[in-house]
């Protein structure tokens, strides 16, 4: 029996909401397996007190859970070393990490290669650099949603210190072929940075492979708590880098007028950690490591393969939906329009030309809809603006799937879409 068929078992929140409720948002956030909430409980329960501050039997526990935890997501990425994984709040704090940080070095007219499927957390950290002139650049993606390779080699240069670029596309859904974008990166001189809140979850990420140099991951979207995430670094590239937040615990030796820092990772833990959040993370890992990785991400090219039969299937008048049709370079992420939703100037030019818009329900309207047949999805721009203006939308509605959805999941998606063009057509 595959492992999605009783999964949904496992997770307290599907029993609570019952039969009707299809849960269609894991790339906004995922759902918590017992053993995550059970870790977080059990932690509270029976360990809790601070980690380094204690001498006493209770907060050794604590720092050796929270040491173990570390361990654990470390092995899971592939990292070499422990110390190489810094406990943040989510991606956006990891990026902004790197954007404080590395982004001391930056003088007026060092540039910083981007792509235009950023998620805004890996462009408004960089663009606070703009103030020191750092001018940012963005590689386009192709027609088909794939990233433009040739456009990025172009847009490299020797003034380029970081490339920073999505595995996986939030919205396309698109892989990006990081290891080649990393060779061409190190091949230049610049720093690689990836984002991986979109990969880590779904798929097997091992950063010696990809050869990054930094990568950012939220748990929350991987099974674990919300307030803990991931920034993966080169050992010897975090030694030498300033700490981003300044207090307690990140520092060696203070005086009155200046002060030393810990040793990597504590240098850059300012303050009491979300311990539980890392312990419950560490759970998260280990049920992701018992499902298999491989698994995992094969059941998500399996929902997206139904999910592209039944696109045709269904042949919903005026669905659109965007990013690669091929399941194997593309997550468990669909982003659609009904009629599509132009932005006002698109509109427009096309009513000149005598070009109707058929129905047109706005994203919005089909999140909603879709609710009331008890389909979650989410709808807007997905904290993409740039990548939705791009793909000439305003915004666009986006199912995504993990684990325990089931192909009964995406075909309820599709039922309640005939419904919603039904209820609009009207
Ligand atoms: N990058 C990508 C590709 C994402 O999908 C997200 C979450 N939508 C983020 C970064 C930001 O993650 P968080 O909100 O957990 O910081």
């Amino acid at each position: 029996m595959p492992f999605w068929e009783r999964i949904k078992e496992d997770f307290p929140i599907f029993h609570n909401l019952g039969e009707n409720f299809t849960y269609l948002d894991s790339a906004a956030t995922s759902q918590k397996p017992y053993s995550v909430i059970n870790a977080l409980s059990d932690f509270y329960s029976r360990h809790n007190s601070n980690v380094h501050r204690g001498i006493y039997r209770l907060s050794e526990e604590a720092t050796d859970l929270y040491g173990r935890s570390r361990e654990n997501v470390s092995r899971f990425i592939g990292s070499s070393d422990p110390r190489q994984i810094v406990f943040v709040r989510n991606t956006t704090e990891a990026l902004n990490l790197l954007a404080y940080s590395l982004g001391h070095d930056l003088v007026e007219g060092d540039e910083i290669l981007l792509t235009i499927m950023e998620h805004h957390s890996n462009i408004v950290p960089w663009q606070f650099l703009q103030e020191k002139g750092v001018r940012i650049k963005y590689a386009d993606i192709r027609e088909d949603g794939t990233l433009d390779m040739d456009d990025l080699a172009s847009k490299i240069s020797p003034r380029t210190k970081i490339v920073s670029v999505t595995h996986v596309s939030n919205v396309l859904g698109t892989i990006n072929p990081v290891a080649e974008i990393g060779r061409i990166a190190h091949d230049n001189g610049s720093i690689f940075i990836v984002d991986g809140a979109q990969s880590v979850p779904h798929m097997p990420v091992d950063v010696g492979r990809i050869g990054c140099d930094f990568m950012a991951f939220s748990g929350h979207k991987m099974l674990g708590p919300t307030g803990i995430g991931c920034l993966y670094g080169r050992i010897d590239l975090l030694e030498k880098m300033r700490p981003f937040m300044g207090g307690g615990e990140m520092i060696r030796e203070v005086y009155t007028d200046h002060s030393t820092w810990a040793d990597v990772p504590e240098k850059f833990e300012a303050g009491t950690p979300d311990i539980a959040g890392a312990i419950g993370l560490s759970a998260a890992v280990d049920y992701l490591r018992n499902l298999g990785m491989e698994n995992v991400r094969d059941h998500g090219r399996e929902l997206m393969r139904i999910t592209f039969s039944l696109e045709s299937e269904a042949g919903i008048p005026g669905l659109i939906s965007y990013g690669p049709r091929n399941p194997d370079i593309r997550g468990p992420v669909y982003a659609f329009n009904i009629g599509s939703i132009h932005p006002m100037s698109v509109e427009e030019s096309l009513a000149d030309r005598g070009v109707g818009l058929g129905t047109v329900v706005h994203p919005h309207d089909v999140a909603s809809t879709l609710d009331g047949k008890g389909v979650a999805v989410r709808s807007g721009h997905h904290c993409a603006m740039p990548l939705t203006h791009r793909i000439n939308a305003v915004a666009t509605s986006r199912a995504s799937y993990y684990i325990y959805n089931t192909p009964e999941d995406v075909r309820r998606l599709f039922h309640s879409l005939e419904h919603t063009v039904k209820v609009y057509s009207r």
